[in-house]
């Protein structure tokens, strides 16, 4: 199942190479067919910042309320998660727009 690229309507975007396009803030991705660079949407941004904002707050819950060493590997393991989740639903999920930014052409 590969997405839609929004300049020329082809689906040329893998999931793999969705998953690298970033936030509308980034660079992006080409697309193969027309050569235009496009981002993941907005929505996929705010997931990103909820997750993260999601991991740092159970981060400081370990560190503070918890105390153990266990809470080290859980709070690594948090980090992992919001890291690697986000991508994981970028390459499925959202729509992927024309990149905003054009210094990088
Ligand atoms: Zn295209």
């Amino acid at each position: 199942m590969k997405h839609t690229c929004p300049h020329c309507g082809e689906k040329t975007i893998s999931p793999f190479k969705k998953a690298m396009a970033g936030n509308p803030q980034s660079r992006g991705i080409v697309c193969p067919n027309c050569g235009k660079r496009s981002t993941n949407e907005l929505k996929s941004a705010v997931f990103h910042a909820i997750l993260s904002a999601i991991a740092l707050v159970f981060i400081i819950y370990q560190y503070v309320a918890v105390e153990s060493i266990e809470s080290n590997y859980y709070s690594i393991l948090a980090i992992l998660i919001a890291l690697v989740v986000p991508r994981i639903v970028d390459a499925f999920f959202f729509k992927l727009v024309p990149a905003i930014r054009l210094d990088y052409r």
